[in-house]
């Protein structure tokens, strides 16, 4: 035999086996299905009244072996009911009350499934992808609905909504926290708007918790507020980063007035460059050498220094048309570090080991924001904007599993 027929017949045989086992595993399923769906229905034939949930009276049935359909990992249960009239009009079903089932006819593992997909990726895609790996089928309206539903206690300002401890124990109380902060622009209805991201990681561990702010700043803080853990914040070393927006100081003020306050130092430098180029002309090696003198002069904490020269510079900058003298680049430079002067200390910083910049929150952003709501074609009402990047925090703070557990505790308390 050849080595091609030889192979021919073992694919074959692998075929058969595999085709085999899926046959079995199917045939398990819809037992298991079967049985999900006798011990969810009542049983047939002639059922006694059942007591009103409304009056107590006892209700007779109206109609029998009325149809559910839950959704589950193994697959579409159909459950048969009974459904009860009372004399004083209330309708109900005593096994659905007995199962504790829910509009969403979905057993809590699919739910949570689903969850996951939808904060994920697109419905669409969800869609797709639920039917590949789990077999289920869900039109996109459905899980829009389910995503509404379930994200509802986000979305509701007067709902408690879920928020990730934050990571301060007592093993690393030794360590600062950091807190880093920055935005990015995301299409919505009304324009782009800014969400906001916050992390707080202790220094020198992995593990970060994620806060996020499109549209309600003064829900943004309360969450804060509410993390648990956030009390120990008040006795730690806190070394709050952010891009220079004065919205990141105020905010620092309210929650964690002790913090030390370093203004990122990329986005001190991306300002330098800016200057430079326009002082020299892009590409131009001089930009380059300029923007080098003032990290070093930033890195070396001669703030004083930089900001004389900078000064000095201003007369040599390159003349417009009009003939004025621009003063447009160097100007708002100066302001800019001016105004962050007690803020610029990458010297002590670096010194002590600490970062001196936002670039892991900046990264951050880009698969806890970005990923999901700056797809093409996007574009999300504020409220919407704040519920998704909410879900999105959390999920990347808590982790996959305990982001559905966590999502279940809080549509409980707001029930
Ligand atoms: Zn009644």
């Amino acid at each position: 035999m050849g080595p091609e027929k030889k192979e021919a017949r073992l694919r074959a045989g692998y075929e058969d086996s595999y085709d085999e086992a899926v046959a079995d595993f199917e045939a398990f399923r819809r037992q298991t299905c079967e049985r999900l769906a006798s011990q969810w229905s009542d049983p047939p034939g002639k059922a006694k009244p059942r007591p009103c949930p409304a009056c107590g009276k006892a209700a007779r049935v109206r109609k029998y072996g009325v149809e559910r359909r839950i959704v589950t990992r193994f697959g579409e249960v159909s459950a048969k009911r009974n459904y009860h009239v009372c004399s004083c009009g209330h309708g109900f079903y005593p096994k659905d009350e007995e199962l504790g089932f829910d509009e969403d006819n979905l057993s809590r593992d699919v739910l949570a499934r689903v969850l996951d997909f939808v904060v994920s990726d697109t419905f669409e895609a969800s869609r797709e992808r639920l039917r590949l790996h789990h077999g289920i089928e869900l039109s996109e309206t459905k899980l829009r609905h389910l995503f509404e539903r379930q994200s509802a206690p986000l979305a509701d300002r007067e709902k408690p909504c879920p928020v990730a401890p934050l990571p301060l124990t007592k093993a690393n109380a030794h360590q600062p926290v950091v807190i880093e902060c920055d935005g990015s622009m995301v299409r919505q209805t009304r324009g782009f708007g800014e969400v906001k991201l916050f992390g707080v990681q202790v220094l020198g561990e992995t593990k970060r918790v994620f806060l996020a702010e499109a549209k309600d700043k003064d829900r943004f803080e309360a969450q804060l507020f509410e993390s648990p853990g956030f009390e120990k914040l008040s006795k730690r070393e806190v070394l709050w980063i952010g891009d220079g927006q004065p919205y990141n100081w105020g905010l620092k003020r309210r929650l964690c007035p002790q913090a030390r306050e370093l203004v990122d130092f990329y986005h001190v430098m991306e300002h330098a460059h800016q200057a430079a180029k326009a002082l020299f002309g892009d590409g131009d090696a001089c930009a380059d050498l300029y923007a080098r003198r003032v990290s070093r002069l930033l890195l070396s904490g001669e703030i004083e220094t930089l900001f004389d020269e900078l000064k000095a510079c201003i007369p040599y900058q390159p003349r417009t048309k009009a003939g004025k003298k621009e003063e447009a680049v160097l100007r708002p430079l100066l302001k800019y570090l001016k105004g962050n002067r007690n803020r610029l200390d990458y010297k002590g910083f670096r010194e002590r080991g600490w970062p001196m910049g936002s670039g892991a929150i900046e990264s951050a952003h880009k698969w806890v924001i970005q990923k999901r709501m700056k797809q093409a074609g996007m574009c999300w009402s504020p409220r919407n904007a704040q519920r998704m990047a909410t879900l999105r925090a959390l999920r990347a703070s808590v982790g996959i599993e305990r982001f559905a557990e966590m999502l279940e505790q809080a549509n409980r308390m707001a029930a």
